[in-house]
C-alpha cells in the first residue's frame, strides 16, 4: 500500500512527536531522523537499527519516507548533471542541477528548484512560461539535496547550494526558510548557511525578511538597467521597481567580506549596449557585488536571440573598467537543457539545439 505521510516532510520535533506518539523511547528518533536526513534512506527497510515492530507500526499509520524518486539523470559533456526527480506527492516532476564549479575539482554548486513552474513570467525564462502549479514543500526542498549527494562519485561533493532552480524562492517563502533551516541542522543534512545563496527576482519585503530569518548569501536577477525596459523582460519590476530592490539588497544584513550576486541575463540587442552596462555600473556603485553576467540560453523559438561574444566582453570590460568584480558565467548544461532559465520539463520539439559559440570562461 502507498504510503499517504511522508517522513521527509517532518522536522526534529515532528519525528520526535511521531515517535512518542508510537510509545518508542526517545533515542529512536534521533536514529529515524538520521535515517531521513543523514543517511538518505528510501525505504523504512533500509532503517536496520530499527526495530521490525516499530517500521511496521509507521506502515500501519500510513507512514513512508516520501523521498522523490531520481527519474533521470542527464550528464552534459561539460560534467553538468540534471537530475529529474517525481515528487511523491502528485507525480509532479521538478529538476535539481549539479553544476560542476571551476576552481576545484569534483566539487559542485547544487542548484535547487523552489517551485513546481513559476508565477513571475520573465519573459526570457523558459520556466516562467509553465506558470505556477504548486510551491514545494521545506522537505521537498531539503530532498534534492539529499538526492544529489547520493549521485555524487567517490572525491566529489557538493560545495554550494544556489536557489536559482525552478520558481521564485521568496514566493515560497515560509518553506524555504524551513528547509534551509533543516539543511544546516547537524543532526541531519548538516550543510552550512554560509554556502546557501537564495537568488530572487526581486521581492521587496521577501528580501527583507529573509535577510532576519537566515544568514544566507542573496543574488538578485537583475537584467535591466531601466524599469521601462525591466517592467516588460520581468513584471514584478511593475511592483517594485529597480530603486527599490537595490534599496533593499544595500539594506540586506550580509555577513562580513562576503558579496551579493548580481544576475545579469545578456539578452542580444536589448538589454546589452554599452549603454547598459554604464547605467548598471552607475546602478551598483558602491555596492558589495558581483556580478554575474549570463549569455541567454536559447529555448525554442524565442523572441530573443544570444548576444555575440565580442558584445559580451565589451559589456564586461566596462564594468570591470569602472571596477565592480565581474565574471562571465560558463555556460553549462546547455546540451541537457539544464542552463540558467531552462529548466522544466518540456515537450520533445522545444529540446533546445546546442549553440556552438562561447562555451568558454572569460572571469
Ligand atoms: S527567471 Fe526565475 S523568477 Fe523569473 S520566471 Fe524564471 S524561474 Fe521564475
Amino acid at each position: 500500500m502507498p504510503s499517504s505521510k511522508h517522513l521527509v516532510d517532518l522536522d526534529r520535533a515532528g519525528v520526535e512527536a511521531l515517535v512518542r506518539a508510537l510509545k518508542q523511547p526517545s533515542y529512536r528518533a534521533a536514529q529515524l531522523y538520521q535515517w531521513i536526513f543523514k543517511h538518505g534512506a528510501r525505504d523504512l527497510d533500509e532503517m536496520t537499527n530499527l526495530p521490525k515492530a516499530l517500521r511496521a507500526a509507521l506502515r500501519d499509520e500510513g507512514w513512508g519516507v516520501g523521498r522523490a524518486r531520481v527519474e533521470r539523470v542527464v550528464e552534459s559533456v561539460d560534467g553538468t548533471r540534471k537530475l529529474a526527480l517525481r515528487l511523491a506527492q502528485d507525480g509532479a516532476v521538478v529538476e535539481a542541477v549539479l553544476l560542476p564549479m571551476e576552481k576545484e575539482r569534483g566539487r559542485y554548486a547544487l542548484c535547487v528548484s523552489s517551485q513546481v513552474g513559476c508565477a513571475m513570467a520573465c519573459a526570457f525564462c523558459y520556466t516562467g512560461t509553465l506558470g505556477l502549479a504548486r510551491h514545494l514543500s521545506p522537505g521537498e526542498i531539503v530532498d534534492q539535496l539529499i538526492l544529489a549527494r547520493a549521485e555524487l562519485r567517490e572525491g566529489e561533493r557538493v560545495g554550494n547550494v544556489i536557489f536559482m532552480g525552478m520558481g521564485e524562492p521568496l514566493h515560497n517563502f515560509d518553506n524555504v526558510v524551513c528547509a534551509i533551516e533543516r539543511m544546516v541542522d547537524p543532526e541531519g543534512v548538516d550543510f552550512t548557511h554560509r554556502k546557501i545563496t537564495v537568488s530572487t527576482s526581486g521581492l521587496v519585503p521577501k528580501i527583507d525578511a529573509l535577510g532576519a530569518a537566515a544568514p544566507v548569501n542573496i543574488a538578485l536577477s537583475l537584467n535591466a538597467t531601466t524599469d521601462e525596459q525591466r517592467d516588460w523582460l520581468m513584471p514584478v519590476n511593475r511592483k517594485w521597481p529597480i530603486r527599490e530592490v537595490l534599496a533593499a539588497l544595500r539594506r540586506y544584513p550580509l555577513p562580513p567580506r562576503r558579496k551579493m550576486t548580481i544576475e545579469y541575463v545578456l539578452l542580444g540587442g536589448v538589454n546589452d549596449t554599452d549603454e547598459d552596462a554604464h547605467r548598471l555600473a552607475r546602478l551598483l556603485r558602491g555596492m558589495p557585488v558581483r556580478v554575474n553576467l549570463i549569455p541567454w540560453n536559447p529555448f525554442g523559438e524565442g523572441q530573443f536571440k544570444r548576444p555575440d561574444e565580442a558584445r559580451v566582453l565589451a559589456f564586461q570590460q566596462i564594468l570591470k573598467a569602472k571596477g565592480l568584480m565581474t565574471l562571465l558565467r560558463v555556460t553549462r548544461g546547455l546540451d541537457i537543457d539544464a542552463a540558467c532559465g531552462q529548466l522544466g520539463e518540456r515537450p520533445q520539439a522545444l529540446q533546445t539545439e546546442i549553440p556552438g559559440e562561447m562555451e568558454e570562461e572569460h572571469g
